[in-house]
């Protein structure tokens, strides 16, 4: 179904769904308007979302991901933080530099005066609160300013979720794609909100510090600067290197930790059955002991350099204690300027502390940056050519022309296989399980391109249409349905998006679930959770009939469910199937022979091509490979089953 048309879909039908909650709306109470307006006000404003999708991305879209370019898009913002990153900085280097004028024109010797020490504290105080107003304000700035970049992005990258092929969501990636835009995302949220900043003002405060310390006593400032900034320089890039391991061995660690606990969980019916309790615990404890391990390292490491820093500040300190005190006595220096130089010594330390720690935010943040641009470059591997056109509506004939196709392409699982299904025939395939039935489905629809050969429908190749055009004439009811969050009426019209109350009436009466929807407490209204699980499969699966009912495709797409339906819901089902079925072409993968026997024609498939084609009766009649999968299926009690239903 098309992606574009349930978005609009879902929306419409959400809309519906909170209408008829009950009682009647009979608007705000006087008594409560003015409440209710105040409330109004505060309400936040959201952009009306723009909701129109292209399976073919825009020149945008097609950028490479880089940080500077998603922050391009809000330059206002971008100007405004570097602002007052850069005035914060300067202003909160001011207080040393007042302590200095206070001690020496307004405390030593011969230059006593209370005015200039009550002004100076004055000036101290002011400079203090507006260096504290201005970090609220960058702040704020910058934390919107990631919040939006980070909305952007996320939006992005879902949106390219949804263009991307089926041969992208494997089991194994749905993991990992989580990964992307959970960690990946607030991992650049982090660097957006702090890393920058924090790195621009950290930077900026020791240039600005180290600038003053040479305008001050260029002697002293060379002294201490030349001393102590190679020493924590050394030091600091051990200690990056040295936690940046510890980091990246913890990271795997956890992982590790994490998959044995899943698999643990998951499996837990097999270990317990299995006896496996005493391994597992053994392996876990395994696991669990290598990450204590990990983090001990980093422990130590840090351990190691924040006493090691203070050790050189200390040193620095007495260094320049002795040095500075020296020339004090000489009159090189004023005691104002002695004391200052203390004073942005100390901070001198706190930003290069900082800026390791920021750093590995700026590296996660980057490569973080990568992976998302990964995704977004991963182009779908069934897309629409530049040239496609709108598929007319079409009658129904369904061409597999010398189809191969394999997931990997060293690995066909359809070699060759050639039919034609006529408009308004049901086709059902049946094999053995693995035989590739699911596989020429998924073909029909364009989950996957063909390895060789061509699929027409009424002639026209379905890869010279556009995607969206394509699946709206076709419907596909999946052998597990899925419900989506919502109600039963949301979850129905979700192929289209206009939908009246009739006409999903008349889907449920067509489908046969009157019963379900009587018994419900609030009918159409009801909520149904996430996946469908408080309905049996066979409600689910006729809920996914109602849904490819109410779409009206041309050609319908079905799997049949497998689990064990009882014998009235199969029916059921195939009371609804019929109804479907008609003047619609059809593909039945039929995991039941009733199915099969219902069907126009059977086309039986194994290993990858089709042994066998006609009609049930002629099948039957033929004595072949569907006339011994009957014999068996009847054997096994399968008549009673026909006779049944
Ligand atoms: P059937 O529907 O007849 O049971 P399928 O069409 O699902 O069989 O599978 C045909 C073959 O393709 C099987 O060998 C199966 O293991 C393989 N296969 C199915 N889906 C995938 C996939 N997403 N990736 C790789 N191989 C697959």
């Amino acid at each position: 179904m098309a992606w574009g048309g349930g978005w609009g879909g879902a929306g419409g039908a959400m809309f519906g769904g909170s209408q008829s909650t009950g009682l009647p709306f009979g608007g705000i109470p006087s008594e409560l308007m003015g409440e209710a307006t105040k409330l109004m006000a505060t309400e936040p404003h959201h952009e009306p979302s723009d909701l129109s999708f292209h399976q073919r991305p825009s020149a945008k879209e097609r950028e490479r991901l880089t940080l500077p370019k998603m922050l391009k898009v809000y330059p206002g913002w971008v100007v405004g933080g570097s602002v007052l990153v850069i005035l914060t900085s300067l202003i909160l280097q001011a207080g040393p530099l007042l302590t200095e004028f206070a001690i020496d024109h307004g405390m030593v010797v011969g230059h006593r005066s209370l005015r200039v020490i009550l002004i100076c504290s004055a000036l101290y105080l002011a400079f203090a609160v507006s260096g504290a107003f201005l970090q609220r304000q960058q702040v704020e700035v910058t934390g919107k300013l990631a919040s939006r970049v980070m909305h952007d992005l996320r939006i992005r990258v879902f949106v390219h979720f949804q263009r991307l092929s089926l041969d992208y969501f494997t089991d194994e990636k749905a993991g990992v794609l989580m990964s992307r835009m959970t960690s990946d995302v607030e991992n650049l949220q982090q660097l957006v909100q702090d890393g920058i900043s924090s790195f621009a003002a950290q930077g900026l405060t020791m240039i600005v510090i180290t600038a003053i310390l040479f305008s001050t006593n260029v002697v002293l400032a060379a002294w201490t600067i030349l001393l102590i900034v190679p020493l924590l320089f050394v030091f600091t890039l051990w200690y990056h290197h040295a936690s940046e391991k510890g980091y990246l061995l913890s990271r795997d660690r956890i992982a590790n930790v994490l998959a044995d606990l899943s698999e643990s969980l998951y499996g837990i019916r097999v270990v317990t059955a299995n006896n496996r309790q005493k391994r597992n615990i053994r392996n876990h404890r395994h696991v669990v002991g290598a990450y204590r391990d990990a983090n001990l390292y980093t422990g130590r490491v840090n351990a190691i350099y924040g006493p090691s820093t203070n050790m050189i500040g200390i040193l620095g300190s007495a260094l320049l204690l002795g040095i500075g005190g020296h020339m004090v006595a000489e009159h090189q220096l004023s005691i104002g300027a002695l004391v200052a130089f203390f004073l942005y010594l100390n901070r001198f330390f706190a930003p290069i502390q900082l800026l390791v720690q920021q750093y590995t935010t700026l590296q996660q943040g980057r490569s973080s940056v990568i992976r998302l641009r990964e995704v977004l470059q991963t182009p779908p591997s069934v897309d629409e050519r530049d040239d496609a056109t709108k598929l007319p509506t079409i009658e129904g004939r369904i061409t597999f022309e010398n189809v191969s196709f394999g997931y990997s392409p060293d690995n066909l699982v359809l070699h060759d296989v050639n039919l034609e299904i006529a408009p308004g025939e049901s086709v059902a395939f049946v094999g053995p399980t693995g035989a590739g039935k699911s596989t020429m489905a998924k073909l029909a629809n364009r989950f996957y391109d063909p390895t060789s050969g061509r699929i027409l429908l009424d002639g026209i190749d379905i890869r010279s249409v556009t995607l969206r055009s394509l699946r709206s004439q076709l419907g596909v009811v999946p052998q597990e349905a899925f419900l989506f969050a919502g109600s039963i009426r949301t979850n129905l019209s979700f192929g289209r998006t206009s939908i009246t109350d009739e006409e999903i009436e008349e889907a449920i009466d067509v489908v046969g679930l009157r019963d379900l929807i009587d018994r419900l407490p609030e009918g159409i209204d009801t909520i149904v959770h996430e996946r469908g699980q408080t309905l049996s499969a066979g409600e689910r699966q006729l809920l996914a009939l109602a849904r490819a009912f109410l779409a009206r495709p041309r050609v319908l797409i079905l799997d049949e469910a497998t689990s064990s339906l009882d014998l009235q819901s199969e029916t059921v089902i195939e009371k609804a199937l019929d109804r479907l079925l008609e003047g619609r072409s059809a593909i039945l993968i039929a995991h039941r022979l009733t199915t099969a026997q219902r069907a126009d024609r059977i086309v039986v498939i194994d290993r990858g091509g089709i042994v066998e084609v006609g009609t049930p009766h002629e099948l039957l009649a033929n004595d072949g490979a569907y006339a011994a999968m009957y014999q068996a299926w009847i054997e096994s009690g399968g008549r009673d089953a026909t006779r049944t239903a």
